[in-house]
Order: C-alpha cells, then structure tokens, then sequence
C-alpha cells in the first residue's frame, strides 16, 4: 500500500543527517542549534522537586496557570507589555509544535502563507501538510533585509500568513523597528495573519533591541508570537514553548493544541515557573555573545570567511569560498567526515535548496568545543 506523501521535502531532516553523522564520524557538533553545557543548577534542582513534590500528573490544557502567570508577569517586566495568563498564552511540547498548530489553526487547502528565505526547516512542510501553498520570499544578502517591494508583490487574494522570524535563524539578522512597520502598512487592509517565530529574542547582540510583534499594537491584533524555553534557559531537550496570541486565535490554536497533545510535562512546567519566579535567571544574551566574539576571532585563523558577524540567534554564516568550491550539503558532510567539525549547509533553509556555499556553524558551546573545533578547522589548506 502506498502512504500518502502530505509535503514536498523527502528524506530525513538536515539536523538529523548532520547531527547523526557527527556521532557516526566522532566530529565536534557545531552542527543542530543546541548547548553542549549544563543548565543552571537551580532548574535541575526545581525539575527535581517538583518530580518529588507530586507534580506529576497531566497538567491543564493550556499549561500550568502559574508558568503562564511567570510569562506574563516576564513579558510585562521585559517589554512592559500586559498578556492576558488565561487567554492569551498556551504552553506548548516546544516552539516547533507550536508553529505547526498556528499554521494548522489557521490554514485551508489552497490558501498561501509568505515565508522569508533562508528559513527554519519545519516552516514549509507545516505549509504544506495543511494543503495550502509555501511562496518563497529571498531575502537579501549579506545583509539578509528584507525586500519589501518582493514581499508586496508576493501577496495574492489567496495570502493567509507571513512567517517572520527574527532573530533570525540561519543568518542572525534582526529586525528593526522600521520592518515591522513597513510589515504593518502591507497588511493593513487585508485579513493576513502574521507568525512571528521570536525563539531567539533573548540572544541578541551588540546592545541592539529585540522588538517583538507583541510591541506593535496594530499588528498583535492579527499575531501568534511564538517562544521556545530552551533557547533561554540551554534546556532545548525539554521542549517546552508557547504561544502568545489575542483570545480569538488563542481559542483556535487550542482547538488544535487539545486534540494534538492536549498538554505538555508538567514537571518541566513547573520548574520553569518557579526559577521564573526567582529572579536568579541569568542574561543568557551577554554569555551568547560573548561566545560569537570569540568564535568569530578564533574563526580569523583560518580559511572560512564571514562576512557579516552575527546579530543575535545561536548562529554564524561562513563562506567556504577559499576552499572548495563543492556544493554546501557535499561541503558540510566532507567536513564532517574528513576533518571532524559538523555544520549545516545553508541551501536546506531553501524550498529550492538554493546553494551559496554558505555554512551554518552554532557557537552555543563550551571555550574547549570551540577551540577544539577551530583548531581542526585551521588545518585545512
Ligand atoms: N524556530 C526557530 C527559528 C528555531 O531555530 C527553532 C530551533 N530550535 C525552533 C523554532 C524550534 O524550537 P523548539 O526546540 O522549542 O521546538
Ligand atoms: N533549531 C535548531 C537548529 O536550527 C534545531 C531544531 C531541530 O533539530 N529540529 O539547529
């Protein structure tokens, strides 16, 4: 019997092949977006209470009311902006999850949604598992602005959502306040729903400011802004995220969420709720960039080029230009196999796999991963 195919992309995802080959070959894993460091003892110690302390059970469909009250009161000390704990956040088994249900809560056969390439891997197969149409947007190098005359143009009767992602994954680009204004006069006479994936807000550099969707008052109306705990917290492996949305769109997206997983570890939620409620969470941003700056000057020793440091994410785009000049994905798997340091090819951010020679390396790693790394990188040539 054949299975249907319910999306475009075939094959294994590129963080798994990568991630996979780098366990195969003994490479160092600059590869998948993940910390190789411990998390703050105090979480793993309330993660151990609250496992101790019965929190153990299924917790309520839209998480637990003391993590979305912990959001809540962040977002209002953060961006001092007033979210609504009972109709406005959903926890969510990680942000992943949480852009498929937005999509899934929104999306009809046949509707199209923008999305600014390079992008996030899960974004088009979402689309498309919906049965509506992905409509590639490029963004534009070194700089990775956006265009937005391409953006205007992109736009048919049938746009339902943009997908917006910033800070951005791949190429660490940011928006500036001016983008989402220009973003809110395009929309502005249409019913185009905005999916701002802000995983990345609180690893920004440079003393430059995130400005979420959230902030903009005329395009939170029509907005799911989506966040991911472990990009803040260097816990990506417990998949816990959420979604900030108005009351309407929350309500759809829980009419997915609740026949989808229906809730999310409480434990985990748990934990998280209290070391939010602490105060003792770090700056995770200064740390991140701390650990740009020294990879970027470790990086001058050897052959790769990078053009344009990166603003904020986990990330940095290098050019393997003085190299080789071997397609990314064959790039990035002889690296992996012949010299031990894994990446990702920037041509799978790409519904057309579109191939720049361009790299992907994480630089969320301990001093010693790093300087092990770049040192197998400086023999090459
Ligand atoms: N969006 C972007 C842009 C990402 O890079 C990631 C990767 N982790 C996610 C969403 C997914 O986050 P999570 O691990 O919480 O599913
Ligand atoms: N977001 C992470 C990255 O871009 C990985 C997520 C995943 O493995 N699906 O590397």
């Amino acid at each position: 019997m054949n299975l249907p195919q319910k999306h475009s992309v075939t094959g294994t995802n590129i963080f798994s092949v990568m991630s996979g080959l780098a366990t195969q070959y003994n490479a160092i894993n600059l590869s998948q977006g993940f910390p190789d460091f411990a998390l703050d003892e105090h979480l793993s110690k309330l993660l151990y209470d609250a496992a101790c302390s019965g929190y153990n059970q299924y917790a309520p469909m839209p998480g637990l009311p003391v993590l979305r009250q912990a959001i809540a009161k962040d977002f209002k000390n953060r961006y001092n902006i007033t979210v609504d704990a009972d109709t406005e956040i959903t926890i969510t088994p990680g942000a992943t999850y949480a852009i498929y249900t937005a999509f899934t809560a929104i999306l009809l056969p046949g509707d199209e949604v923008i999305l600014l390439e390079p992008c996030y891997d899960s974004y088009l197969p979402n689309i498309e598992i919906n049965g509506a149409k992905a409509i590639p947007v490029s963004l534009v190098a070194p700089d990775f602005s956006v265009d937005w005359n391409k953006v205007k143009n992109a736009i048919s009767p049938k746009t339902k959502a943009i997908i917006i992602n910033t800070p951005h994954n791949p190429t660490g680009a940011i928006w500036a306040k001016s983008d989402w204004d220009t973003l809110a006069e395009i929309v502005r006479n249409t019913n185009i729903i905005i999916i701002s994936d802000e995983v990345y807000e609180q690893l920004i550099f440079d003393n430059e400011k995130h400005y979420s969707v959230l902030e903009h008052t005329e395009l939170r109306e029509r907005s799911f802004a989506i966040y991911s705990f472990g990009k803040v917290f260097n816990n990506t492996g417990w998949k816990i995220g959420y979604s900030i949305a108005p009351p309407k769109y929350t309500s759809a997206f829980r009419a997915i969420h609740q026949f989808l997983a229906f809730s999310v570890n409480t434990p985990g939620q748990y934990a998280l709720a209290m070391h939010l409620e602490s105060g003792l969470a770090g700056a995770v941003g200064k740390i991140m960039e701390q650990k740009r700056n020294d990879f970027i000057s470790l990086m001058q020793n050897t052959l790769f080029t990078i053009h344009k440091p990166t603003k904020g994410s986990y990330f940095q785009v290098a050019s393997y230009e003085k190299i080789s000049d071997m397609g990314d994905l064959e790039f990035a798997k002889w690296l992996t196999i012949n010299q031990g340091v894994a990446t990702i090819p920037i041509s799978s951010f790409y519904k057309d796999k579109k191939d720049d020679h361009l790299i992907r390396f994480c630089f969320a790693k301990k001093q010693e991963t790093l300087l092990n790394a770049v040192d197998r990188l400086k023999r090459i040539g």
